[in-house]
């Protein structure tokens, strides 16, 4: 029999920058308790078919796979989602592109909002949990992401938000939307970053644009116009260099009051028109 106290020693095989929580989130997900109870009762022993399952999660977790992916969950905003291989695992740094949303509008307007390429639906449940009135809809061209982000709107209370099968504007005539949102593929495909950490096992598709990494963004800013509502915004996260070629795009296309928001690091992330 092996004890809690000794699992968690097993962090040291681990070459993850994170190796000690990733070990604590791992064998909470096991035993289904709070990250506080392994140190609570460190002389617990685990069952057979726990310390069986703690050791394949631990084994894939050393392999590369992200922690997200081993639980089938990540925070974001206030929201627990589930996440699969079919969508981007949210990341802290897109909590910035919904405090920029949220401080567009003021909370009483029944604003209609866009979330192009909304993966788990994170960015659109996040709006929709601080913006009751607001009409919010999310879009993914990838069918089991739809299907994941409606399974968040329900697993989150927040049934409302509407998710559909579409590639980008393509299943929107003719909608209009006073605010238009997205965190879109904006990795070039040749960047060495792809081949290390946690994007190795998250769909290309949801990470890579072309060869400057901004084809997804040029695509949305053309199209864009056809759907923004009179003084309506477009928004983008997009890489942390990228800013001055996005704030050009948007200029290019007649956005006015294009500016860019920096995130906790001082990088500009988010730009909006
Ligand atoms: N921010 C992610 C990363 O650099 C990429 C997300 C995206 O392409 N939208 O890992």
């Amino acid at each position: 029999m092996v004890t809690i106290a000794c699992l968690l020693q097993r962090a040291q095989q681990l070459s993850s920058p994170s190796a000690k929580l990733d070990v604590e989130l791992l064998l909470a997900h096991v035993l289904k308790k709070p990250r506080s109870y392994l140190y609570t009762w460190p002389g617990k022993e685990l069952a057979g078919d726990q310390q069986a399952e703690f050791e394949q999660l631990l084994a894939r977790r050393h392999a590369g796979e992200p922690v997200a992916y081993l639980l089938g969950q990540q925070g974001f905003w206030t929201l627990d989602l589930q996440v699969s291989p079919h969508t981007l695992i949210p990341r802290p740094e897109t909590e910035l592109l919904v405090e920029t949303a949220l401080s567009l509008a003021q909370d009483k307007l029944p604003v209609r909002v866009l979330d192009l390429g909304t993966g788990t639906g994170a960015i659109a449940l996040a709006l929709a949990s601080e913006r009751p009135q607001w009409q919010v809809t999310g879009v993914d061209c990838v069918e089991q992401a739809v299907q994941l982000a409606q399974h968040n709107g329900l697993s989150c209370q927040q049934p409302q938000v509407r998710f559909l099968q579409s590639d980008w504007f393509s299943a929107l005539s003719d909608e209009y939307f006073e605010l238009i949102i997205s965190n879109p593929p904006y990795i070039s495909l040749d960047d060495p970053h792809l081949q290390q950490g946690d994007v190795r096992f998250e769909p290309s598709s949801a990470l890579v644009s072309g060869t400057d990494g901004l084809d997804a963004i040029r695509h949305i800013v053309r199209q864009a116009g056809r759907h923004l509502a009179e003084q309506g915004w477009l928004l983008f996260e997009h890489g942390y260099q990228q800013s001055t070629a996005v704030r050009e795009l948007l200029a290019q296309a007649g956005f006015v009051k294009v500016r860019s928001e920096c995130d906790l690091s001082g990088h500009e992330r988010v730009t909006l028109g």
